[in-house]
């Protein structure tokens, strides 16, 4: 498996990957670890979780530029990134031990309630796209709940996966509380049917989930899928326009457009329109993709070639479906895989801007008579991830946001994940919630305990 890096073009390094036999010992390994694991009272759980965010602090400089170097993440998005995943440690340490207090229930029992005990080993297919992010906000409710977690990470991200595991071994975590498996996504397979196995998460496309979903669901395993997403962003002729097109251009470009809840499809009623497109366009042409590292640039590279290169062939098919195009669309010269921040304007249901992801800082700007209209396509979608709604009547935001078909839906403000709310979608978007009280409910048996 290799990381290269998407800036310069160079492979970083090669990392082989493991044996059959190593994974299962793996697998075997984590089994053992979670018969302590479990047992463990939730205080010393939270110091090592503590720990763990400590240890994310220290190093956040160096994880961003790990980051940089294998996905092209601009440096302070990275060093904002490992922030927020220690925030999510210090979250769950905190509120664990409430989230999973018994609950007593009045019933015909002398005395009845409900307990939240852990599975088991839990493994986490994850993506690239925040490469410690996505990873953390499972494994701190995870392990706080008692669980043991292995990571297939994506491929590209080896050395992100690597580092994973040592900041948990560094915060003192027993070895193997949570390990990496460096493996292809070809071998989940067999790793989902390890009877040991216990549930599965993951966070990546819906064709990957789709697999997933059905190889766990061949051997009832639980699954929590967080995938795709084509935010629809609504704009009414009541909204403060400037926020409007500032939060939409922002939303858009975040992570350089590679965000499940990065905005994807912006519906704006006629009356605004004219107006919102042409301050929207002049918001990316001063957009510049470039190095990473440089403090200056805008935007990264995507994350690999074969991306930047499946982003740009929907853009194109977009523009002979009869998108307008009016900022970017070209593949700069050059060895990274940058893609400039570009506008589709004139979107229609049936284009790929509006039918498919777009995974790239593409913005696809549809025109909407009025609101009824412009709730109706933003639910004609197969995703129903996030959404936003602007305008300036809070009761109106409410009803709308009550309509659209999503996980959740932010008014006069970009989609973002708080480790305090749930997340997650409806539809191709996938099931179950991750973060909160909800999400650390998801991979834990919830046991009825009933006193004669
Ligand atoms: P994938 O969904 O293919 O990859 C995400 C993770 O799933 C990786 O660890 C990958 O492993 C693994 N994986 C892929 N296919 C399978 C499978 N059949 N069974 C088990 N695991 C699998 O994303 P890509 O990197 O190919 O990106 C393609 C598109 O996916 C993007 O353009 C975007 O639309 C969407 N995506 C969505 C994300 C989100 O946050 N919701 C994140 C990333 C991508 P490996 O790397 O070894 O293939």
């Amino acid at each position: 498996m290799q990381s290269v890096n998407p800036y310069t073009g160079e492979t970083i390094r090669t990392y082989p990957s493991e044996s059959d036999e190593q994974v299962d010992q793996r697998i075997r390994a984590a089994d053992r670890a979670f018969r302590d694991w479990r047992q463990t009272p939730f205080a010393e759980r939270a110091r090592l979780m503590h720990s763990a965010a400590a240890v994310l602090r220290d190093r956040k400089r160096e994880l961003a530029d790990l980051m940089a170097d294998e996905m092209g993440k601009v440096l302070r998005d990275g060093v904002s990134e490992i922030e927020k995943c220690a925030s999510c440690c210090d979250f769950y340490a905190n509120n664990a031990p409430a989230f999973l207090a018994n609950q007593h229930v009045d019933s015909d029992a002398a005395n009845s309630y409900v307990a939240f005990d852990p599975l088991g080993v839990i493994l986490a297919v994850m993506p690239w796209n925040f490469p410690f992010w996505q990873v953390f906000r499972f494994a701190a409710p995870s392990l706080m709940a008692g669980n043991v977690a292995v990571l297939k990470h994506a491929s590209n991200v080896s050395g992100c996966a690597l580092a994973i595991q040592e900041i948990f071994q560094q915060a003192g975590f027993a070895q193997s509380v949570f390990g990496t498996l460096l493996v292809e996504s070809a071998r989940v397979e067999k790793i989902i049917h390890h009877p040991l196995v216990r549930a599965v998460t993951l966070t990546g496309s819906t064709p990957a989930g789709r697999s997933v979903a059905g190889i766990a669901g061949s051997e009832l395993k639980k699954t929590v899928l967080e995938l795709g997403g084509s935010d629809a962003y609504v704009v009414l002729e009541d909204a403060d326009l400037g926020l409007a097109v500032r939060t939409c251009a922002q939303s858009r470009l975040i992570n350089a457009g590679q965000s499940c809840i990065a905005a994807k499809r912006f519906i704006v009623v006629s009356a605004l329109y004219g107006q919102f497109v042409q301050r929207y366009v002049e918001e990316f042409n001063a957009i510049c993709c470039g190095d990473p590292k440089d403090g200056e640039t805008d935007i990264g590279p995507l994350a690999r070639h074969d991306l930047r290169d499946g982003v740009h062939g929907q853009v194109q098919k977009s523009v002979q479906q009869g998108a307008r195009l009016l900022a970017g669309g070209q593949i700069p010269a050059g060895r990274s895989a940058c893609y400039p921040a570009t506008v589709l304007a004139d979107v229609k249901p049936g284009m790929a801007a509006f039918d498919e992801e777009i995974f790239g800082p593409v913005a696809a700007i549809i025109e909407a008579p009025g609101e009824q209209q412009a709730v109706a396509l933003a639910n004609q979608s197969q995703y129903g991830l996030g959404a936003a709604v602007f305008t300036g009547d809070a009761a109106r935001a409410d009803r709308i946001a009550r309509d659209i078909e999503a996980g959740s839906v932010f008014v006069n403000a970009f989609v973002k994940s708080d480790a305090r709310l749930p997340f997650g979608g409806v539809k191709h978007s996938g099931y179950g919630r991750e973060l909160s009280s909800f999400g650390i409910r998801e991979f834990v048996n919830i046991k009825t305990v009933w006193h004669g």
